[in-house]
């Protein structure tokens, strides 16, 4: 299977080849820890040990390298694990990162609670806006730009191309967390970044039943950084994990497109609600970023928010009083979820520069019929 093929060929065929042996149409899932040698040294296949190597991590480690059209692509045990190894393979005591001020809440803290006080200086800026990142870049300090788009929860959109060649300009590496649009809708390594994170737990794994991440990167010596950082600190998937995110992935073709036509009917049916002061989604035409997000997405996704006139007290009561959209924390699962980032996702960031609104909720919009979802959103704003 080579890369001349699309996208949801690619997504069903790169790395799930028929087992040689029985012609199993699904490879097995190796559950093992071990790989007997033939002698010393005389690996079957490269395999010695499973935190090094495990076929059905590498199974899903081809598939995901071929999805975001990159050389290199490691699993881990959760996004926050690919993020950890991601940061301590490039940045050591005295280096900068800059990050939006709307990340992903665990991101900022991993950052800010575990490597600042080693030594790792960290700020935040609002990164729709590149004269600002371009002030808040410290020449040859600065050694990562971290870049979350569409960002969580307000829906901002950020110039991917831009911002990677500005990274460039100052010797820092480009990284972008894809896990809201998934390879599906945007492609960051065309765009010019050095590496993409993701949580595949969310949309790529897309049934809400398994915890995973990853890091897709072209640059050969990072890879072996990367490479080291997750055989010796070990955040590996297990088997099981990694065969079920590539079993998710086989439908994320299908699965976004339905996502995003849902999302959209729901963010255009809620514009002008009385009971609504904002909504936020990418595909409605006055958003900020939408001619940006027309540009460099092939969709705009199934997550949206929005701002709830009466405060606070009637966000909360929308948020508890939908029936199909169930109150969860997480996103990118068939199934439709509903949550207030103020006190669910987003309370680790209370207090700071990253805190959001609290009259908001956020929807992972699934991909059930869009018709019974906008009556369960309609009815649950009726009781504010
Ligand atoms: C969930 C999430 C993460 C963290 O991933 P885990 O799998 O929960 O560790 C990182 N970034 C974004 C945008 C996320 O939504």
């Amino acid at each position: 299977m080579t890369d001349e093929h699309a996208f949801a060929t690619r997504a069903i065929h790169v790395g799930q080849e028929f087992d040689p042996g029985t012609g199993a149409i699904i490879p097995p899932v190796y559950f093992t820890s071990t790989f007997v040698q033939e002698s010393i040294g005389g690996l079957r296949g490269g395999y010695e040990y499973a935190r090094a190597a495990n076929p059905t991590r590498t199974s899903l480690q081809v598939q995901l390298a071929s999805l975001e059209g990159g050389a290199h692509a490691f699993s881990f045990a959760s996004g926050l694990a690919a993020e950890d190894a991601l940061l301590r393979s490039v940045l050591k005591p005295g280096d900068h990162i800059l990050m939006g001020n709307d990340v992903y809440g665990g991101t900022h803290r991993l950052v800010n609670r575990l490597f600042v006080p080693w030594g790792i200086a960290l700020s935040t800026v609002d990164i729709t806006d590149l004269a600002a990142v371009r002030a808040a870049m410290r020449p040859g300090v600065t050694k990562m730009l971290w870049i979350e788009t569409p960002s969580n929860p307000l829906m901002k959109i950020s110039d991917i191309r831009a911002l990677s060649t500005l990274a460039h300009e100052f010797g820092a590496i480009a990284v972008v967390d894809n896990t809201f649009a998934s390879p599906y809708l945007q492609q960051p390594l065309a765009l010019g970044a050095d590496v993409v994170t993701h949580s595949t737990t969310k949309y790529l794994g897309g049934h809400s039943d398994v915890l995973g991440g990853a890091l897709v990167l072209d640059d050969d010596a990072l890879a072996e950084a990367v490479g080291f950082h997750q055989f010796a600190a070990g955040a590996v998937s297990g088997p099981m994990d990694a065969w079920l995110t590539t079993r998710g992935i086989k439908t994320l073709a299908v699965r976004m497109d339905r996502h995003c036509a849902n999302a959209q009917v729901i963010a255009e049916a809620l514009v002008g609600h009385p009971r609504l002061e904002a909504v936020h989604y990418p595909g409605l035409a006055d958003h900020p970023g939408h001619d940006i997000a027309t540009r460099q997405m092939s969709g705009f996704g199934g997550m949206l928010s929005f701002a709830v006139a009466g405060g606070a007290a009637a966000a909360k009561r929308v948020a508890e009083s939908t029936t199909l959209f169930q109150l969860a924390e997480s996103l990118g699962g068939v199934e439709s979820l509903i949550g207030y980032p103020t006190e669910m996702t987003h309370a680790s960031v209370q207090g700071t520069a990253l805190e959001v609104p609290d009259n908001l909720v956020r929807l992972s919009v699934g991909i059930e019929d869009c018709t019974d979802l906008l009556a369960d959103i309609l009815q649950a704003l009726d009781r504010t």
